[in-house]
């Protein structure tokens, strides 16, 4: 019993390692790299319908947890990462001063908040009638540059428009598609702002057929965002040219010809160059209005702007200075160009046919005063200098131009001290 027991034990210590041992270590070396996080991990087969299959089945499972609660955490973090991203840029596109600025700040931003979306940002264009390109990012390859409105269904339904994602739709026309292949997926979001469209802000998903999927709670809050610093900029900018110019004309009113007549002396002194201002006053002008009443008197005056901004170049400052007196400001034109433009300025208002309200209201003239730093006086007394000029012009009977002398103010005396 003895001889066959020793036997047996002796076959069981070399048949036990074989089919359990070898099992059992594996399974704690993957058990042991499981609880350290490494899920990279294959864990073995065991098929077989006893405790260890129980165990390596059961560690199987462990292992595709801990799988699933690693990629919910990536996409936590990845989440958290957007919305800080998210922030950031709202943050930075509210400093935007500019649309250039603006831009810049969408173009660096969007890419890194929607990884898997190429894009394009449309601005309406109203002289064009179309919707412009202003920017994209990651090459996006369906949509056209450049189309009228009614070519995209957001604009026309001012809802957004996804014709290839869970519910089927009919694409814009403004995508470019191939014939016969599966439509790719793309959103079109209409950006709005103080009840008008500005602009339409559009994604494709960058690899057709990978596993991305279009994160909508993303390109919606993308599009709120981004409506809202343009609409804003907008808004600055339609305030500052409130504050910049003229109602009536159009012209640079008296704050932005001040800055204007700071800069532009300055610079002048430096280049050396230099700078006319012509003054320029309708005649008679109160006797018009008492004719013909006030509101044919704004209609004259706009008209009277209009030749001003006509004859100026692109870099002349042309303001409307109070009343019915306009100023213009000529960097690096002489005293004798700057006459000949101050005539050909007098002739055109005196050519003026005027009608208003079906009523022929004759003709106007106007006079103007021409003076030229540093030939006249000192840049600092150009305008008083002009006014001067503008003086002896109506002194010499009206619908004249009288360029300045290096003595005028003292010649003119009393109209530019009241002026100054
Ligand atoms: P002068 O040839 O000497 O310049 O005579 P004038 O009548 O043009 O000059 P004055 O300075 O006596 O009168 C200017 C008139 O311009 C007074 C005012 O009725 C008119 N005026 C000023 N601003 C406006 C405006 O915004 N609209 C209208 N319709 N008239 C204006
Ligand atoms: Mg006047
Ligand atoms: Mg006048």
């Amino acid at each position: 019993i003895n001889a066959a027991d020793a036997i047996f034990s002796g076959l069981a210590d070399h048949l036990v390692p074989q089919r359990v041992l070898r099992p059992v270590v594996r399974l704690s070396d993957v058990v042991n790299r499981l609880a350290a996080q490494d899920y990279a991990v294959e864990p073995p087969t065991v098929d077989r319908i006893d405790e260890i299959g129980d165990m390596a089945q059961a560690i199987r499972v462990f292992r595709e947890n801990g799988l699933e609660r690693q990629r919910l955490a990536a996409q936590r973090e990845a989440d958290l990462a957007g919305r800080d991203l998210l922030a950031k840029m709202t943050q930075r596109m509210q400093g935007c001063d500019t649309l250039a600025e603006l831009k810049d700040v969408i173009q660096r931003f969007v890419p890194r908040i929607v990884l898997d979306l190429a894009g394009r940002l449309y601005l309406a264009d109203e002289t064009r009638g179309a919707l412009v390109e202003a920017c994209h990012w990651l090459g996006p390859r369906h949509s056209r540059t450049e189309f009228p409105p009614l070519a995209c269904w957001a604009l026309r339904r001012n809802l957004p428009h996804r014709p290839a994602g869970t519910q089927i739709d009919v694409p814009c026309e403004h995508l470019d598609l191939k014939t016969g292949a599966a439509l790719p997926d793309t959103i079109c979001l209409p950006l709005n702002a103080q009840h008008d469209m500005l602009g339409m802000l559009y994604f494709e998903l960058r690899h057709e057929h990978g596993t991305a999927v279009m994160p909508l709670d993303y390109v919606q809050l993308l599009t709120e965002n981004i409506a809202l610093a343009l609409g804003n900029l907008r808004l600055r900018d339609a305030l500052r040219d409130m504050a910049m110019t003229d109602p009536l004309t159009g012209l640079a009113n008296r704050r932005q010809l001040d800055e204007a007549l700071k800069s532009r002396t300055v610079q002048a002194g430096q280049d050396g160059k230099p700078i006319s201002c012509l003054m320029i006053d309708v005649d008679h002008f109160k006797r018009f209005n008492d004719l013909f009443g006030h509101d044919a008197g704004d209609a004259v005056l706009r008209e009277v702007g209009a030749v001003l901004r006509g004859a100026m170049r692109e870099q002349d400052i042309s303001s409307r200075y109070g009343g019915e007196e306009f100023l213009a400001l000529l960097s690096g034109v002489s005293a004798a160009d700057a006459q000949a433009r101050a005539d050909m300025i007098r002739s055109r208002i005196a050519g003026l046919e005027l009608v208003f309200g079906g009523t022929d209201l004759g003709t106007i003239t106007a006079s103007i005063g021409v003076a030229t730093a540093p030939q006249h006086c000192h840049a600092d007394a150009l305008v008083e200098t002009a006014d001067a000029a503008l003086y002896r012009a109506k002194a010499q009977g009206r619908n004249c131009v009288v360029v300045a002398s290096p003595d005028e103010r003292k010649e003119g005396g009393q109209r530019a001290s009241s002026k100054a």
